[in-house]
């Protein structure tokens, strides 16, 4: 049924609306949903290779929707409004803040907005897809605290010297928004142990393989039935990345960014 059907019957007028829906896996009558999508959130310091690394995903799992978020910063390089996202003057994204459309939204780097629409929820549910949510830390949690089983990715630049040589290869920003986002990562990077799993992003085809069995894995959870021996091979990748299992690895990474040499210092 349509939205416009919906409203000509009126079962938007149900306890249960149609934005708390989405949210907690009920239809709007009700009724329990036969779908209840997977969320998985990804998160990373910009120029850590998230893009690349997601790009990549979406072409290897099926039935996985990318959230396009809003935004009111400006397209960079080759971006095209209604792919990589919504490109929205700012009076546009707060009329859809005071209608209540996000499902969360923050202000990052203190410039622009960016928000995931409440509706890539809605249309995943009735696709019987995952979503995919490209967010920042204040949205990870945002989105935790309404989603609770919303799984959560970070992904890690193996140090700050080659986070700021990708962020400079990239050649999209200008040089002070280059500075502006390593001292963002600084303080993002600091959240990494709020998530599910970390993904340290050195050798690329490694950590296209390792986010491909993050996403299978939780998949296969879900589906309870015993595993076959490729599927264990699968589950035991993905828990290689699993917060309590990268500790070690991380302290370094973050060190490099709490003690940058003064040469390399934003
Ligand atoms: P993000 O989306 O996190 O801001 P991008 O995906 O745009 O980052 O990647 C930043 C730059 O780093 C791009 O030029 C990309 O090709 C490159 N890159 C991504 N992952 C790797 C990797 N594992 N090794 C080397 N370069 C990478
Ligand atoms: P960029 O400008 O490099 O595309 O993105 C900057 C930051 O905004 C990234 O950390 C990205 O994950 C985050 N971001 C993108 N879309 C959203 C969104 O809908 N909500 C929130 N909270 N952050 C977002």
């Amino acid at each position: 049924m349509t939205e416009h059907e919906m409203m000509k019957v009126g079962v938007v007028e149900h306890e249960v609306t149609k934005h708390e829906a989405a949210e907690t896996g009920m239809t709007e009558t009700g009724m329990a949903e036969t779908y209840k999508p997977l969320i998985y959130i990804i998160s990373a310091p910009s120029g850590s290779g998230k893009s690349t690394l997601v790009n990549e995903l979406l072409k290897l799992v099926p039935s996985l929707d990318f959230s396009v978020s809003y935004t009111t910063r400006a397209p960079r390089g080759s971006e095209q409004n209604g792919k990589q996202y919504h490109f929205v003057p700012r009076e546009e994204f707060e009329q859809m803040i005071r209608e209540d459309e996000f499902l969360e939204h923050a202000s990052v780097y203190g410039t622009d907005y960016y928000g995931t629409a409440r509706r890539f929820l809605r249309e995943a549910e009735q696709k019987q897809h995952d979503l995919l949510l490209d967010i920042d830390v204040q949205g990870a949690q945002q989105v935790k605290q309404k989603l609770p089983a919303a799984v959560s990715i970070f992904v890690l630049p193996p140090d700050r010297k080659t986070l700021e040589w990708r962020l400079r290869k990239r050649s999209e920003d200008v040089e002070e928004v280059i500075h502006r986002r390593l001292v963002a990562a600084r303080r993002e990077i600091e959240n990494y142990d709020k998530y599910d799993y970390i993904l340290i992003n050195d050798d690329l085809e490694e950590s296209i393989d390792s986010l491909e069995a993050i996403v299978l894995s939780e998949r296969l959870a879900r589906s309870k039935s015993p595993l076959s021996p490729e599927e264990k091979k699968i589950v035991e990748l993905a828990d290689r990345h699993r917060l309590a299992n990268v500790r070690e690895r991380v302290g370094p990474i973050v060190a490099s960014f709490s003690n940058p040499p003064a040469s390399a210092r934003p």
